[in-house]
């Protein structure tokens, strides 16, 4: 799985791959993409970079969507259910999947400089889920986040 976000990528693929991929889990599972919904997926979409949800509902109130604050949370919500965004924890923040429609464990890689938000998956899951075993322990979710710093920060900062 292609780790997604950092460095130089053909980002029109990125959206255009992204609410591709929610159009047609929708049409397969019979859920309703509604206008507020696909808007704030395209709004995720945008940018490798986590938005809260005040964020998404000014920018939706400038464009003169009759927004409130559930409206948002309930998008969110069902975008978040259905695999099509994640919730970062640490950021309190939203992200378009990097990888919809495929089952995964996602790994976050947050910038503290530009807080571009990459998603990857790495195999520290198999290995968690190796320890998990031997003491019988059964995970259902499991949220890894790291904060550091990407390569073009990296870079200028030295
Ligand atoms: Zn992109
Ligand atoms: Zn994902
Ligand atoms: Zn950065």
């Amino acid at each position: 799985m292609q780790t997604v976000g950092f460095g130089q990528h053909d980002h029109s693929a990125c959206v255009g791959g992204g609410m591709k991929a929610a159009e047609d889990a929708c049409a397969a599972q019979g859920l309703r993409l509604t206008k507020g919904r696909r808007r704030v997926l395209e709004i995720l979409l945008q940018e490798h970079r986590a938005m809260g949800a005040y964020d998404i509902l000014g920018l939706l109130s400038d464009e003169g969507f009759a927004s409130q604050p559930p409206v948002v949370y309930r998008a969110l919500d069902f975008l978040v259910a259905n695999g099509f965004a994640h919730k970062i924890q640490k950021l309190n923040a939203y992200i378009a999947c990097a990888h919809p429609g495929d089952s995964h464990t996602p790994v976050f890689l947050i910038c503290r400089g530009c807080e571009t938000v990459a998603e990857t998956a790495a195999p520290l899951k198999s290995t968690l889920g190796e320890v998990a075993d031997k003491i019988g322990f059964k995970i259902e979710t499991t949220i890894v986040e790291a904060e550091g710093m990407c390569p073009t920060c990296a870079t200028a900062s030295t």
